[in-house]
């Protein structure tokens, strides 16, 4: 038996929510050499963990990790900048 690269399988982690775009249960964590890895199915952020437990974004990931962050962002001030036209297209309701 070789102790060289052994690669476990691949399990969701309950509870852990994806440090790229905040969606719970959706990081996978496997391990290779011993090394944690992690993989969001959500947005394909990745990154490792070293030795003492930090992550370590993988530096393809970073792109992915960037454009994933201006999407919930644009969502957000989307919803916040809604216009409302509604509101000052009302001459006719005013009593
Ligand atoms: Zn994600």
């Amino acid at each position: 038996m070789s102790e060289g690269h052994v690669i476990t399988k691949k399990r969701f982690i309950a509870g852990a929510v994806c440090p790229a775009c905040s969606e719970p249960d959706k990081l996978m964590m496997w391990s290779e050499d011993a090394v944690p890895h992690r993989e969001c199915v959500a947005c394909g952020y990745s990154d490792t963990l070293n030795e003492q437990g930090l992550s370590v974004p993988k530096e393809l990931g970073t792109r992915v990790n960037t454009s994933a962050l201006k999407v919930p962002d644009a969502k957000v001030q989307a919803v916040q900048f809604f216009p409302n036209p509604k509101l000052k297209k009302k001459p006719d309701e005013q009593h």
